[in-house]
């Protein structure tokens, strides 16, 4: 964290010092919420849950070397006391910021791919200067702030990935983080039933893009009418990028895919470069333009984005990934970090990308948080594994089970697991060498079945 003594702290978040605080105490970092991280010259943010009282844990995070709590009642030695731990969180990444004036701060917000791209942002920011960017999914009103706090003198990019669970809540993580340059990948249907409509949820993201200031750059997916819409709410410089059209500033030429990797050419405002992704699937070339767009923005040549580009992989696991088992020769897809509509139909084209001229296996469960919607998409799903070429749908839960209806209207071959472990059983019985595998549901859903083929990896 960007040094501060425990005096400038309490002023940023509008908090008291107790206890034997020594005002001019230096807080070096890290932030931590959870005492078993808690290191020496850190701050130990105690949150009261339902279940657990974090200022319980001081002690262990003073053991630990922490120098101070952040915490909503005084604790058995030094602490920041404030009304409302979460916004003096917010509060504290806030100063943090301000206390950069070299940082350029950079978010992703979206439907579906924002922590594959931010994990692409920053290996390319990687490239450009000290990064720190989330690791997995930390992209609320809790994770950001953490996230932003590791942030040091050092630091000139930050990568944020913002979600969205309704109206303002990026609005606020924007106040937390004020982003220079803001990129919305699309708007799909994830959290549709929290929200009512795709309309809503684009108003929820357009906050992203109606934050960044003049000066500021708001990068924009040509590709998806109510994000290229979002032109119109901002003050920034706005790039546009397109798979296919080749009037957007950032667009690709020529794709081809070889087993799912696509290489395209590169068009920016700079200049062209050919490109070969590390990463695997059709919705990837999407989000790296995303990417490229950046890049642009800050100055790299289409050369080096494209070098960049053709390195950079999935940093945070069950996405895409691809892996053959040496055993049998099964090539599995395990996609299974989470599901909504939109990325279930990208992961299918990567089914039928990766598998092409192989026999094709889809494990399937449900999609959580889709409202009234759910019947139609679950079908919607199984129709598009048809269309994928899969031969055998297996659906994991019998929730899910109007996938294996959909499917089967397609004259698939479907199966309804009860469990994972059913699921596990089924594959163990039905998926033949050679095979591709691919593996999707909402979270933890399907997790296991993937776990299990990679533990049967060799
Ligand atoms: P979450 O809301 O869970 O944080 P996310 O927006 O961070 O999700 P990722 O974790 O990057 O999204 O990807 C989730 C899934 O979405 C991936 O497994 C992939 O199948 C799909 N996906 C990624 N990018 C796109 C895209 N541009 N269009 C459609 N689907 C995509
Ligand atoms: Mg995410």
């Amino acid at each position: 964290m960007i040094v501060m003594t425990l005096a400038e702290i309490a002023e940023a978040v509008g908090g008291r010092l107790t206890g034997p605080a020594d005002p001019g105490t230096r807080v070096t970092g890290p932030v931590e919420h959870d005492s078993r991280k808690a290191a020496p010259g850190g701050l130990f943010v105690a949150f009261t849950g339902e279940n657990a009282d974090g200022h319980d844990y001081a002690p262990q995070a003073f053991e630990a070397g922490a120098v101070a709590v952040l915490g909503s009642r005084e604790v058995d030695g030094p602490a920041v006391v404030v009304p409302d731990v979460l916004t003096a969180l917010g509060r504290l990444a806030r100063e943090v910021v301000d206390r950069s004036p070299d940082l350029t701060v950079v978010g992703v917000t979206g439907s579906s791919g924002k922590t594959s791209t931010k994990d692409m942002l920053a290996q390319l920011c990687e490239r450009l200067g000290p990064t720190v960017a989330p690791e997995g999914n930390l992209n609320n009103e809790l994770g950001l702030p953490y996230t932003v706090c590791r942030v040091d003198a050092d630091t000139r990019y930050l990568v944020l990935e913002m979600g969205a669970r309704g109206i303002g809540h990026i609005a606020y993580l924007c106040d937390i983080a004020p982003v220079d340059v803001a990129v919305v990948l699309n708007v799909g249907t994830a959290h549709i039933g929290e929200f009512g409509s795709a309309d809503a949820i684009a108003v929820a993201k357009s906050e992203l893009a109606a934050a960044v200031p003049a000066g500021g750059t708001v990068v924009l997916n040509g590709d998806d009418a109510r994000v290229a819409a979002m032109a119109s709410v901002s003050r920034g410089d706005v790039v546009t990028y397109s798979t296919s059209d080749p009037d957007a500033p950032v667009h690709a030429s020529d794709p081809e895919s070889q087993e799912g990797r696509f290489s395209f050419t590169l068009h920016t405002p700079s200049g062209d470069a050919p490109v070969r992704l590390a990463v695997h699937g059709a919705h990837q070339m999407s989000n790296a333009l995303a990417v490229a767009a950046v890049g642009d923005r800050l100055g790299m040549a289409p050369g080096d984005i494209a070098a960049a580009l053709g390195e950079v992989r999935a940093r945070s696991g069950r996405r895409m990934d691809v892996f053959t088992r040496e055993s049998d020769g099964i090539t599995v897809i395990d996609d299974s970090y989470n599901a909504n509509p939109a990325s279930m139909a990208a992961a299918l084209a990567g089914l039928t990308e990766v598998g092409r001229g192989r026999r094709k296996v889809a494990v399937l469960g449900y999609m959580a948080e889709l409202g009234d919607s759910e019947t139609a998409a679950h079908e919607e799903v199984g129709r598009l594994a048809a269309e994928a070429g899969a031969e055998l749908v297996i659906v994991v839960e019998a929730v899910a089970e109007r996938i294996a209806a959909g499917a089967a209207a397609c004259g698939v071959a479907t199966e309804v697991a009860a469990d994972q472990d059913e699921a596990i059983a089924l594959l163990d019985e039905l998926s033949r060498p050679g095979d591709t595998v691919l593996i999707k549901a909402s979270r933890y859903r399907t997790w296991r079945v993937a776990d299990y083929l990679r533990s049967t990896h060799t």
